[in-house]
C-alpha cells in the first residue's frame, strides 16, 4: 500500500493547442517496418512482435506514436503496453506455433497457424452478443443489444473500427461495416422501432468498435431520429477518440459539424454523455487532448469516464488517483473501474480481483470526493456487473462482499452477497458462495432467464 495522502505532482498546462488540421496516418500489421520508432529495437523483440500482430489486432496511428508513447520508457511505457503487441501477449505454445509458421514462410500454414490460435483465444466471450439480441416486427437485430431494462447498447454496422486498437481488445474480430448513409439510415430506423415497441428505454449507448471513426452525417444518421423519441432522456456515445484521435474534436473537416451535432442533442432536452475510454493519465496530457474535452464540454455534453484494470498498464494506485484526480480538474466525471476479461490476451493483463480491490480502495484514498465517483472494480458478468465492495472476515470466515450495481432483473440491483476468499481469483466464476452456500442468490433465477 502507498502513502494514503501522497501529492499528485502538479503538471504545466500547455497552451492549448491549435487546430492546425493532421492527417489520420495509420499503421497495420503489415505495415509494422515503417514504424522509425521500432528500429530503436532488436531484431528479436521486432520479430516477436510481428507473430503477435498476426494473432492479435495491431492498428495505431502515427499521433499516438509520436505524442503519447514515451519512447525512452519503453517496453514499460503504458501507452506502448496498450497499442503495441508484446511477446508475452501470447502463451508461449501459441506464440511458438505461429512464429515456426512465419519462419517457414508457406502462407497457408501461417493462415492456418493464426486461425488456430485465435480460436483458441475465445473470440467471442461473455456469450455477449449471443445471448441478448433483440427483434424487431419478428425480424433479429444484430446491432442491438439489450440487456439491462433502460438502457439499450447500439453497435452501428460503421463504428466497428478504432482510431488505434488496444491490446487487450478482441472487438476487433467483428464485422467491418460498410460506410454508407442507407446502412446507417436503416440500422437508425430499426433501432428507433425497437426503442418505441420498449417504453423502458431511456437511455441509448451508442458503441463499437469506436462510433466517432464514422463520419459525422452518418452518426446524425443514427442520433437524429432518437431526437423525437419523448423516452429518450440520455444517449451516451462509447468512444475513445479524446485518446486515439482528439482532432476528431478539433480541426478534423467535420469536427465542427460533430460539436453542432452534441448542440443539438443538448437543445433537444435530451442528456448527451460521451463514454470516454480512459486507461491512464497519460492520454490527457497532450495539449490536443485537453482542446478536445474543452470543445466537448462546452457543447453542454458531460464527459464520463471508464476502463479497465490492466496488468503492465495501470495495476497501481497511485496511477488511478492520478487518472480520477486529473480527469476531476477537466471536468471529466470518473464512472466505472473495469476487471477485464474480454480479452484475447487475458493471462498478460490480468489482475486478481483481490488485488484489483486493493488498488481501487488505495487509489480511492488518495482522492478528494469529487474523484471518488469512479464505481468498481466492475465485472461485467452474466448476472450483471458485480462489483467487489470489500474483503473482510465475518464469524471467521474470510469473504468477498458483492454487490451487482447492474443486474439481469432490476431487483438484483445493490443487494449485497458474499463469496469465499480466493487470492488467485479473476473472475466472478472463480468464486463460490460464501458460509456453506451453494448458490448465490440470483442463480436459480438465472439459469431459468436462460430457459
Ligand atoms: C454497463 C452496461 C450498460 C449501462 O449500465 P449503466 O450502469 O447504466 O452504466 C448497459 N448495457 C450493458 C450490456 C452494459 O454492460
Ligand atoms: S473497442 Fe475500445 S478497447 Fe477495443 S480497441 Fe477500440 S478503443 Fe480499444
Amino acid at each position: 500500500m502507498s502513502e494514503a495522502n501522497t501529492v499528485i505532482p502538479l503538471r504545466e498546462h500547455p497552451e492549448p493547442a491549435h487546430p492546425e488540421p493532421r492527417r489520420f496516418k495509420v499503421f497495420t500489421a503489415r505495415q509494422l517496418d515503417k514504424i522509425t520508432q521500432l528500429e530503436r529495437l532488436d531484431e528479436e523483440t521486432r520479430f516477436a512482435m510481428r507473430v503477435v500482430a498476426n494473432v492479435l489486432p495491431f492498428r495505431v496511428n502515427e499521433y499516438v506514436i509520436e505524442d503519447l508513447i514515451d519512447w525512452d520508457k519503453v517496453p514499460e511505457d503504458p501507452i506502448y503496453q496498450l497499442t503495441f503487441p508484446q511477446k508475452d501477449m501470447l502463451a508461449p505454445e501459441h506464440f511458438d506455433k505461429v512464429a515456426e509458421a512465419m519462419r517457414g514462410g508457406d502462407k497457408e500454414e501461417i493462415d492456418a497457424a493464426v486461425a488456430d490460435v485465435r480460436e483458441a483465444l475465445n473470440p467471442h466471450p461473455a456469450g455477449q452478443m449471443e445471448h441478448n439480441i433483440p427483434e424487431v416486427d419478428g425480424e433479429k437485430i444484430d446491432g442491438i443489444q439489450h440487456k439491462y431494462a433502460e438502457t439499450v447498447l447500439f453497435f452501428p454496422s460503421q463504428g466497428q473500427v478504432c482510431h488505434s486498437y488496444c491490446t487487450f481488445c478482441f472487438r476487433w474480430a467483428q464485422f467491418i461495416g460498410d460506410n454508407d448513409l442507407k446502412i446507417a439510415a436503416k440500422e437508425a430506423g430499426q433501432l428507433k422501432r425497437y426503442v418505441q415497441a420498449h417504453p423502458e428505454i431511456t437511455d441509448i449507448l451508442i458503441t463499437g468498435g469506436d462510433p466517432l471513426v464514422m463520419k459525422t452525417k452518418n452518426l446524425r444518421a443514427h442520433i437524429e431520429p432518437l431526437l423525437e423519441l419523448e423516452q429518450i432522456r440520455t444517449i451516451r456515445i462509447g468512444s475513445k477518440a479524446l485518446t486515439f484521435w482528439p482532432y476528431r474534436f478539433v480541426s478534423d473537416k467535420d469536427a465542427e459539424d460533430l460539436l453542432d451535432l452534441f448542440r443539438e442533442v443538448r437543445a433537444a432536452g435530451k442528456h448527451l454523455a460521451l463514454m470516454a475510454h480512459y486507461n491512464h493519465w497519460r492520454e490527457m496530457e497532450p495539449a490536443i487532448a485537453r482542446e478536445a474535452i474543452r470543445r466537448v464540454r462546452e457543447t453542454g455534453a458531460q464527459i464520463r469516464a471508464q476502463g479497465p484494470l490492466l496488468a503492465h498498464i495501470n495495476d497501481n494506485a497511485d496511477d488511478w488517483a492520478r487518472l480520477w484526480q486529473t480527469q476531476v480538474e477537466l471536468g471529466i466525471v470518473p464512472y466505472y473501474m473495469f476487471v477485464e476479461r474480454d480479452t484475447g490476451a487475458r493471462h498478460y493483463f490480468e489482475v486478481p480481483l483481490a488485488r484489483a480491490w486493493e488498488i481501487y480502495r488505495d487509489a480511492m484514498q488518495q482522492v478528494s470526493g469529487l474523484a471518488r465517483t469512479a464505481r468498481g472494480p466492475s465485472m461485467s458478468s452474466h448476472p450483471g456487473k458485480v462489483e467487489i465492495q470489500g474483503i473482510t472476515e465475518i464469524h471467521g470466515e474470510k469473504v468477498f462482499v458483492l454487490r451487482l450495481i447492474q443486474g439481469r432483473n432490476a431487483d438484483w440491483v445493490q443487494r449485497p452477497f458474499f463469496a469465499k476468499y480466493n487470492p488467485d481469483a479473476t473472475w466472478l466464476n472463480h468464486l463460490e458462495p460464501a458460509f456453506g452456500e451453494d448458490r448465490f442468490f440470483f442463480d436459480d433465477e438465472l439459469a431459468d432467464m436462460e430457459g
